[in-house]
């Protein structure tokens, strides 16, 4: 049986017994000729090629079976964690990363957010923590990250966990799942900067867009009529979440050193962009390199 393993894409060109008259085969080859019905994650993938060929036919057999497992590796896809103090500019971040590389957006507080807005009894216990600028408790948060990081289309497209983990037993948690990030990136933002951010930052309801009132109000009256501001945005509550942050965030950079790079987010957000999708597209880079050479 020929395999060709790239992460979680597992190919396998089943070997099928042969119905044909072969007349001259080894005890080794025993008769078995590989079907092209390749099996992607237990589905069975139409096949592309069978092989019911006469022994000179057969010969090139083994590379062109190759060639067909070679053409099917896809690199593994990515990984990636984004931290940062409150409106260090990870929303807006996100929104660009996601847009580019297809990643599935998985936001620890718009996840607690959620469940607070649909007022189950998780959502309750979150919201006393939330509205103390404190960490939510491991056994709310840990298993909704888990949940979505585990779903096949985060498994297929890759992922891009936003605000997780921001504690050492969050990244211990989800190293015990064998959950496994390509890359940190932490943004950097000085703490003035960060209240007047977050002290001005207003949602639209409707498109769910995020304005500023000073830095980028919204277009219209009857857009600036419906803006809301998120509870824990006051500048009162942004100071708890900011020591919040403070005190957690190195030892989270501590289990992630390897694979950290730190951005300035106080640059105008294409820069911050830039140097993200340089650090991003150099991964994938390597990745093709890698997955080819694990193929071939
Ligand atoms: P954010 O939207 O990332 O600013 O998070 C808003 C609030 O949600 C935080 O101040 C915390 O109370 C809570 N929260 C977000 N992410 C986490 C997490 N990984 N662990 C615990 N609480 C969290």
């Amino acid at each position: 049986m020929a395999m060709a393993c790239s992460g979680h894409m597992l190919v396998v060109a089943k070997p099928e017994p042969c119905t044909h008259s072969l007349t001259r085969h080894s005890p080794s080859n025993s008769c078995k000729i590989f079907s092209s019905s390749l099996h992607f994650l237990g589905k069975d993938i139409a096949p592309t090629r069978r092989f019911h060929a006469s022994p000179t036919k057969n010969a090139p057999f083994a590379r062109r079976s190759k060639l067909a497992l070679v053409a099917m590796a896809k690199p593994d896809p990515l990984r990636i964690m984004i931290s940062g103090a409150p409106a260090s500019g990870k929303g807006t971040q996100c929104e660009l990363i996601t847009k580019k590389y297809g990643l599935v957006h998985i936001a620890a507080g718009d996840l607690l957010r959620a469940e607070v807005a649909a007022g189950s009894e998780n959502g309750k216990r979150a919201k006393e923590h939330m509205e103390k600028g404190q960490l939510v408790p491991d056994e709310i948060t840990v298993m909704m990250v888990k949940e979505q990081l585990l779903q096949s289309d985060s498994l297929e497209n890759g992922w891009l966990l936003d605000g997780y983990p921001r504690s050492l037993s969050q990244a211990t948690a989800l190293q015990e799942f064998g959950l496994q990030a390509d890359l940190f990136i932490l943004l950097e933002v000085p703490e003035e900067i960060l209240v007047e951010r977050v002290v001005g930052r207003r949602l639209d309801p409707v498109t769910g867009r995020i304005y500023h009132l000073k830095y980028s109000p919204p277009e219209t009256e009857e857009i600036a009529a419906r803006l809301t501001q998120r509870f824990d945005d006051t500048e009162e509550k942004v100071k708890l979440r900011l020591r919040t942050h403070h005190q957690n965030v190195e030892a989270v950079l501590s289990m992630y050193k390897d694979i950290t790079i730190k951005v300035n987010g106080a640059a105008p957000k294409e820069d911050v962009f830039a140097q993200i999708d340089n650090a991003l597209s150099k991964l994938l880079e390597q990745r093709k390199v890698t997955s080819g050479t694990l193929a071939a």
